[in-house]
């Protein structure tokens, strides 16, 4: 069995990743999207489980402390962290997983796992990412301007990725993220071992 790809997206918020990554999840439905755990509150409409595993401070506290997240980070003000065992038992049952995180988790799963595929989300201009944010309503006015102002620290670590794509047009930002998946798979290392029966018929004398 090939284990699967660690696949790390991240944005400022605003910038389209959700709506870029559930387009992917449709078109490469073998990836599996990890449920983040959270302290911050539901929106209307967020699922427990679905969306992610919305928990209280002290609770997550505790799962920091029992050592639960492969990465965690305070982004705007809330914890949020991923599962580590969940995401092994993907890999390592070869399943791809696409991990929707910050800068700091990013760069604590580049540590623990050197070998995940990381990549950042541009909007195309300050503008355009301000009226996105704004044309959300899901967010109270506070949280947009907590969230615009947070963007400029996410976007200064954009050059620690592997890949930067700028969402501009939809449809194109789509096809580079899918262009960065279908390449990773083709990578000789884990081909080889996909196609091992292939390559020695063809190499049998
Ligand atoms: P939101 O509250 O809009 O769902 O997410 C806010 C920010 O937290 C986004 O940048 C999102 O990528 C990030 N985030 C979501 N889940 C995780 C996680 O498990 N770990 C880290 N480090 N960041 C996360």
């Amino acid at each position: 069995m090939t284990p699967g790809t660690l696949f790390v997206v991240a944005a400022p918020s605003g910038a389209g990743k959700s709506t870029l990554v559930n387009a992917l999840l449709e078109r490469e439905p073998q990836i599996s999207l990890s449920i983040s755990h959270t302290t911050r509150p539901p929106r209307p409409g967020e699922q427990y489980g679905r969306h992610y595993f919305f928990v209280e401070r002290p609770d997550f506290e505790n799962e920091i402390a029992e050592g639960i997240f492969l990465e965690h980070a305070e982004v705007h003000g809330n914890l949020y962290g991923t599962s580590r065992t969940v995401v092994e038992e993907k890999l390592v049952a070869g399943a791809d997983v696409l991990l929707e995180i910050d800068w700091q988790g990013a760069r604590q799963v580049r540590q623990g796992k050197p070998d995940c595929v990381s990549v950042f989300i541009l909007p195309p201009s300050r503008t355009e990412l301000e009226r996105r944010l704004r044309g959300r309503n899901s967010d109270a006015p506070d949280v947009i301007e907590r969230r615009l102002f947070n963007s400029r620290e996410e976007i200064a670590h954009a050059h620690e990725f592997d890949y930067i794509i700028v969402n501009d047009r939809f449809e194109d930002a789509l096809a580079d993220l899918q262009a960065i998946v279908r390449a990773v798979r083709l990578r000789a290392p884990l081909e080889a071992l996909r196609h091992h029966e292939l390559i020695q018929e063809l190499i049998a004398p």
